[in-house]
């Protein structure tokens, strides 16, 4: 008889955004008439930049003609778009080898993949509150996992503690949800950390792109020290409107090496074995990004989320409310008003100023009494949100 996986057993429902899309029916059902302003989504809503677009269109046509339809892709990437992500790195001063460049269909996809590089014995350390996936695949996998809370004390952004052990480390910066950037300094008390111990970072920067000061890190490979302990995992889908289209890419350094065993070596060999690569039009739409066009195009459309996150840092501050991020960051993460737990917060919102946002409890325990604004909204609805908020908050 088959025995199930049964670690899936110990997976909590994932009722977070089904109950917060129901809320919202419930709440269009009873006022037909209201227009809701939806705060709460961290996907995009503008469309891809016309050069990837042409870039796709392309590609279409070139596997309609024998000379140039393209078959399998190479797994681990076409090599132009991996040499292209290296330059892309380059350009901001950090060396990087197209081989140490992995093309994949997405941040949550490698996120997932990426613990086979791992014995089932090492522990894996969240930084709560979390991005879901962090927790959910090792939970699948069956992995011990470590919860190290975060606050307003740390700033939401804890560092190494005397007793910390870990094997595993998820860092996420800027950070879903709370929007916060690690800054150098404690960037660098992590890479310490993991190089002492051999503890391998695993560095979400999906949303690098939205960071704008020069004093703040875009790439854990800004910082000295982390090319023997961490991998990058990164993606189109925030920075160039991906999310529907999928393609992202990972750095995994050769220096990293645990056990006599070259982790970039370990992932190549992963790649061969599971999957068969991404598809040759979307790796051209991605080659598209890096182009001097692409980059001056995605940066008109991130302009406008930044912008949204103005608009809302600025209700925050008129209101007196405390919030990390909507700074470097599409997020902001509130501290409710009149001790409300996330919930009560987000039914408040609704039926009061018919805004939508994300309760704070749906991403660990110490998320209970903090709420998530996006700025991935329409712009129009931000700024009606902005005004409803300075009215009753
Ligand atoms: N990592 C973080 C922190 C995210 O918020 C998201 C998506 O919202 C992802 C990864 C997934 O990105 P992708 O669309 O590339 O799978």
């Amino acid at each position: 008889m088959l025995k199930p996986n049964t670690n899936y057993q110990n997976l909590k429902d994932s009722y977070l955004f089904d109950t917060i899309l129901q809320k919202s029916k419930d709440y269009l059902k009873n006022n037909p008439n209201a227009h809701l302003l939806r705060l709460g989504v961290g996907d995009v809503t503008l469309p891809l930049p016309e050069v990837v677009i042409e870039a796709l269109h392309n590609a279409v046509d070139d596997q309609s003609k024998k000379e140039t339809f393209h078959g399998y892709m190479y797994e681990c990437g076409d090599y132009a778009l991996r040499e292209k992500i290296a330059l892309h790195y380059a350009e901001r001063g950090i060396k990087i080898a197209p081989d140490e460049v992995f093309i994949s269909t997405g941040a949550c996809d490698e996120l997932a993949d990426i613990i086979d590089l791992f014995d089932i014995s090492n522990s894996a350390l969240v930084m709560e509150p979390a991005y879901p996936s962090y927790v959910e695949t090792n939970v699948i996998a069956g992995r011990r996992i470590i919860r190290m809370n975060s606050s307003e004390e740390n700033l939401f952004m804890p560092t190494p503690e005397k007793n910390t052990k870990a094997d595993i480390i998820y860092i996420c910066s800027p950070n879903n949800p709370t929007g916060v950037v690690f800054d150098f300094e404690n960037l660098k008390k992590w890479v310490d950390f993991a190089n002492q111990n051999g503890s391998i970072i695993i560095f979400d920067a999906a949303y690098e792109v939205f960071i704008d000061s020069p004093h703040l890190p875009r790439s854990i490979f800004e910082i000295e020290g982390a090319k023997t302990c961490a991998i990058e995992i990164c993606s189109l889908s925030k920075t160039a409107g991906f999310t529907g289209t999928r393609l992202g890419y990972t750095v995994v350094p050769k220096n990293i090496i645990r056990e006599k065993m070259s982790i970039n070596e370990m992932w190549t060999r992963n790649r061969l074995s599971k999957t068969n690569g991404v598809s040759y039009i979307l790796q051209k739409g991605a080659m598209a990004v890096f182009t001097r066009k692409g980059q001056e195009q995605i940066k008109a459309n991130l302009q406008v989320y930044k912008e949204n996150a103005k608009v809302l840092t600025n209700a925050l501050d008129k209101t007196n409310t405390w919030y990390t991020g909507g700074k470097n960051s599409p997020y902001l993460w509130l501290r409710c008003p009149d001790n409300m737990n996330s919930w009560e917060f987000f039914d408040y919102l609704l039926n009061k100023a018919q805004i939508v946002g994300t309760p704070g409890a749906g991403f660990g325990k110490c998320g209970e009494k903090y709420f998530r604004l996006s700025s991935f909204g329409d712009p129009h609805d931000t700024v009606e949100a902005a005004k409803r908020l300075i009215k009753i908050l």
